[in-house]
């Protein structure tokens, strides 16, 4: 047997050479959102199937995964970053070894039809057309569960992919106490007689201008701009390509800021994210997010905690006024912060204000939950959607394109995704709560534009560990406590107490 430190490089280079593959079709995949000519579509599907049956091909090879096995049986320390690497990669490995080649062919067809018959069913309003393509998707995410699950629960195998530790019974033990407080913080906002207008959002905004604004909002928190670039796609993202190029997207609405300006902010805050993990992790497994929802987490702080709070305002206004005379010439920085914080029970999830953004996704958690287990037919996934909207946000979908079609999500097979979104709001005031404790000037520091000790702050807590830590470890670390709602229940709470006139 070869020693330790000579597998562990060897499993090192691998290890480059699969992130390096991944960097590779994350370029091309930027590219076709960005600036790829459509002519090249066809080409651009071949060239990004090859570079993904390279990577599958190395993630399953016997000499990959001995090398796994190797290691594992070495001993190493279990709280080195050794150790954490492997079984990182194994992780992926066997994922990837546990899914029959067949089940990736058929998913990959499905869902492409899936999603043209979403697109359709959504806008002819019928959900007849896209039932039978999302049972189709349900039974082949069942199989897929079955694959990668070894007989445990369904949901738990498709929950794993996102959110590594989670299962079904843990996040309905946090999201249970939720739903009630928010419930009741919604009804409670509804019967106060406060009405918030965000009319003020809605002028005239020219693109230029925008365009400035989140270019200087992003680099003021610290995203940079010599290892990233922003430019415009229909639906924004971030994507990290390699260690030194973490790239985000936005899109421009001439009547109306928002969309441009605090999806600047998300973004940044994945990137951010990306941009923070420890130089020595560059090419290897841990360049990753903890999961999904510690991500969301990031990109949640900044665009809320900070980019939705008095003091950012306080400080930012006057330049946000200067940049945009027309529109703002004659307001103040009291009515803007009213303004980007209004609250209203709305249809569209991705539209939804911070105080019933969760209830959105405790639909979709419960209904998907339901639909993988095969408690809810999918021919009645109609009226239990309108069902559950009623009951936790007092509103009745009129349509199902404004309903249960709304999301691309099932479609394309993501299941067990919507509940990331959650634990990122959860997450995002938990870890601000913790820098709040660590950081006395904070609100002082962000009042006078100066981010850099609170990005310091996630930087040493949460940026630079990648995917070292399981989710639930890195917010044991980071906040001193495991994940608790409260954090989250009580910035609502002191916020929206306070802009709506609450007891
Ligand atoms: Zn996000």
């Amino acid at each position: 047997m070869r020693d330790v430190s000579e597998a562990l490089r060897a499993f090192r280079a691998e290890a480059a050479i699969l992130s390096d593959l991944a960097a590779a079709a994350d370029l091309l995949s930027w590219d076709q959102d960005t600036y790829m000519p459509p002519g090249a579509a066809a080409g651009r599907g071949e060239q990004e199937a090859t570079l993904h049956a390279l990577r599958h091909g190395r993630l399953t090879d016997p000499a990959y995964t001995g090398l796994l096995d190797e290691l594992e049986a070495s001993g190493l320390d279990p709280a080195g970053s050794d150790h954490a690497m492997v079984r990182v990669a194994r992780r992926t490995a066997s994922r990837a070894g546990r899914m029959p080649r067949r089940l990736v062919e058929e998913l990959a067809r499905r869902t492409a039809s899936a999603r043209v018959a979403w697109a359709k069913a959504r806008s002819e309003d019928r959900f007849d057309l896209f039932a039978p393509e999302l049972a189709a998707v349900l039974e082949l995410k069942r199989e897929e569960a079955d694959a990668v699950g070894g007989g445990g629960q369904r949901y738990d195998a498709l929950l794993d992919e996102y959110e590594p530790g989670a299962t079904a019974a843990s996040l309905a033990a946090v999201f249970e106490p939720l739903k009630e407080e928010q419930v009741a913080l919604l009804a409670a906002i509804a019967g106060s007689g406060v009405q918030l207008s965000d009319e003020m959002l809605r002028r005239a905004y020219p693109v230029d201008a925008q365009r400035r604004v989140c270019e200087a909002t992003a680099a003021s928190f610290g995203y940079d701009f010599r290892r990233g670039r922003l430019d415009v796609t229909a639906h924004p993202f971030a994507i990290g390509i390699g260690a030194d190029d973490v790239r985000i997207t936005t899109r421009y609405d001439e009547r109306f800021l928002n969309p441009a300006l605090f999806g600047t902010m998300h973004e940044a805050g994945h990137a951010m994210y990306e941009q923070g993990f420890a130089p020595e992790f560059h090419r290897t497994p841990l360049a990753h997010g903890a999961s999904l929802g510690i991500h969301e987490s990031q990109s949640r702080l900044w665009e809320n905690l900070i980019g939705r709070s008095l003091p950012y305002w306080e400080g930012a206004f006057p330049a946000l006024r200067a940049a945009f005379p027309e529109a703002l010439g004659g307001e103040d920085v009291e009515s803007l912060y009213a303004a980007v914080n209004r609250v209203e029970s709305s249809l569209i999830r991705v539209e939804a204000d911070e105080v019933s953004y969760n209830l959105h996704i405790l639909v979709r958690f419960e209904l998907e939950l339901a639909l993988l287990n095969g408690d809810l037919a999918v021919k009645d996934l109609p009226a239990a959607w309108n069902d559950l909207y009623r009951s936790y946000l007092g509103i009745t979908p009129p349509s199902d394109a404004l309903g249960c079609l709304q999301d691309i999500h099932w479609a394309v097979g993501l299941v067990g995704y919507f509940p990331t979104y959650a634990l990122g709001n959860l997450v995002s005031a938990q870890l601000f709560a913790a820098a709040r404790g660590a950081l006395p000037e904070l609100d002082a520091d962000v009042r006078s534009g100066d981010f850099a000790t609170l990005l310091g702050w996630l930087r040493s807590n949460v940026h630079r560990h990648g995917s070292r830590y399981l989710p639930a470890e890195l917010i044991r670390r980071a906040t001193g406590s495991e994940l608790d709602s409260r954090h989250y229940v009580d910035y609502l709470k002191g916020k929206y107490g306070a802009l709506y006139g609450l007891a």
